[in-house]
């Protein structure tokens, strides 16, 4: 899933400044776990905007608001309350502002449309509820089957690809002892996977072409430019 956290209030109300009519816009998929953007979080949000004298036109959450299969169907019929709306404000992803976005624009609309929320990664949940982690930085070239299935890249506060920098102490990263050493786990995956001789195999340098920005995914040739 895309992490999100929320924006604070005084940052969302600057964003919101000269407009007095807002629709509100959550996402019940990523967002709803995160606790940032479900339908429940967007009718919090609404309440304290009421509070500073703004009037809500309406709450929508589509099921992924990332997707426009998902999100166009549930914003269409909107298109009166969208048009009498101010400005948009998006409880998602930086996906799902786009998308949100993007959806006014097919529906002939031009308002502002905001964010209230900070896409952090692409994380797990580690512990639904209290905490993610960041899994995964969309490289473009996955090394995961060399690796046990632990990505370095996003996990080594290094992005080191050919094993430890040498500072680890009793597992844990110099760089933040609170966390995992990534090749402390690697190493010990690929004991217990019987694959550690794997590890010798030298990984050259990353070609971080392949994460260009932005990329395409040309989806049925299954290409990326
Ligand atoms: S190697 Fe790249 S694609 Fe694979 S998990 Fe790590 S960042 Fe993601
Ligand atoms: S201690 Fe481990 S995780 Fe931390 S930077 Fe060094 S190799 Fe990477």
């Amino acid at each position: 899933m895309i992490g999100t956290a929320k924006k604070p209030f005084d940052e969302i109300l600057a964003a919101l400044k000269g407009f007095q009519k807002i629709g509100m816009v959550g996402c019940d998929g990523c967002a709803k776990v995160c606790l940032t953007g479900g339908s429940d979080e967007v009718a919090a949000l609404a309440q304290e905007l009421k509070t500073q004298g703004k009037e809500i036109v309406f709450e929508a959450s589509p099921e992924r608001t990332c997707n426009m299969a998902k999100a166009k169907p549930v914003l269409d019929p909107l298109k009166d309350k969208i048009q009498a709306s101010d400005a948009l404000l998006v409880l998602g992803c930086g996906g799902a502002v786009q998308i949100a976005r993007y959806v006014t624009e097919t529906l002939g609309l031009t308002l502002p449309v905001k964010t209230g929320l900070n896409s952090v990664g692409h994380m797990d949940t580690t512990v639904p509820g209290q905490i993610a982690i960041e899994q995964c930085q969309e490289c473009g070239d996955c090394i995961l089957n060399d690796t046990g299935g632990i990505c370095p890249v996003t996990k080594c506060a290094k992005g080191l690809l050919n094993g430890p920098c040498g500072g680890s102490e009793d597992g844990k990263c110099e760089v933040d002892p609170a966390r995992d050493c990534a090749w402390v786990l690697i190493y010990n995956r690929m004991v217990a996977l019987g694959e550690v001789d794997n590890l010798k195999k030298f990984v050259g340098a990353k070609d971080y072409s392949k994460a260009a920005k932005p990329r395409t995914l040309y989806i049925k040739e299954g290409r990326v430019a």
